[in-house]
């Protein structure tokens, strides 16, 4: 959009809110629409609300003709096995948050993605944890290495990390990954219903579930638990557009509101 025609928008007024100032129009129908009005359909062109809620229920009633394919992970009609359909899930969920938020639209199952989430969560954690301690044994032994060579008396020696709270810190990833799904659903569930949306608990708790499949990159070293929750963010926003139906600028917020506590109450 150039910036002549973007001022004209700005001094334009969204179609439902008079009051408001347009920031796109609409791709279908051609109404302006403010950021709250603003959606996107299952090919992410702009839309307005009724031209997106047209496009979904045409996308619903093709995933009940099953056309769409549910999540992999619960597509059990596929001829491939559990291992391939884990690892198309993480795809999904990782890559393509776009359709993996339709395919949620054929998705039904809530023990499966649960199982999903606590296995992901537990392996991506504690290999993250394990790193943290790795490289913070490694930097004792550079530093007492440097102590030696100069064979001074350092005023305040770094302390060897103790092993119990090491261990502690380690082995506590399983009992924290109940919390966090937990957690992570009721915050998503209620930030969802205070901005209107229109889907169930179940859907909520899907949406949360299969987005945690991005902690399988909380492996990689240093950058990974940065790295898991940036996607998944990505994955609830694309998923509470499709589930709850909302619009780009409430699954914003309460993407922002599920980031915060994540920050907050769980590392
Ligand atoms: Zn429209
Ligand atoms: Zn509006």
């Amino acid at each position: 959009m150039s910036v002549s025609s973007r001022q004209i928008l700005s001094q334009q007024h969204c179609a439902t809110h008079e009051d408001v100032h347009a920031v796109a129009k609409c791709t279908q129908c051609g109404a302006l629409m403010c950021l709250d009005c603003h959606g996107f359909d299952e090919h992410g062109m702009a839309v307005c609300p009724s031209c997106r809620d047209k496009a979904l229920q045409d996308t619903q009633s093709q995933a009940e003709e099953d056309a769409i394919r549910p999540v992999p992970l619960e597509d059990t009609d596929s001829e491939r096995g559990l291992a391939a359909r884990i690892l198309e899930t993480l795809r999904l969920v990782i890559i393509n948050p776009l359709e993996f938020s339709v395919r949620l639209l054929a998705s039904n199952s809530l023990l499966r993605p649960l199982i999903f989430a606590y296995l992901c969560i537990v392996f991506g954690g504690t290999l993250s944890r394990i790193w943290d301690v790795t490289l913070e044994l490694e930097g004792y032994k550079i530093f007492m290495e440097a102590v030696e060579k100069t064979n001074e008396t350092m005023p305040s020696p770094m302390e060897l990390p103790d092993r119990f709270w090491t261990a502690l810190y380690v082995m506590s990833v399983p009992f924290e990954a109940f919390f966090r799904i937990l957690m992570g659903t009721a915050v998503l569930h209620a930030g969802s219903v205070v901005a209107g949306g229109k889907g169930s608990l179940r859907k909520s708790t899907q949406v949360y579930a299969y987005s945690a499949g991005a902690f399988v990159l909380a492996m990689l070293p240093m950058v990974g638990m940065t790295m898991a929750v940036v996607v998944q963010i990505f994955a609830l926003f694309a998923g509470l557009q499709v589930v709850h139906k909302l619009t780009v600028g409430r699954a914003m917020a309460v993407c922002s509101l599920s980031f915060i506590m994540t920050i907050l109450f769980v590392r």
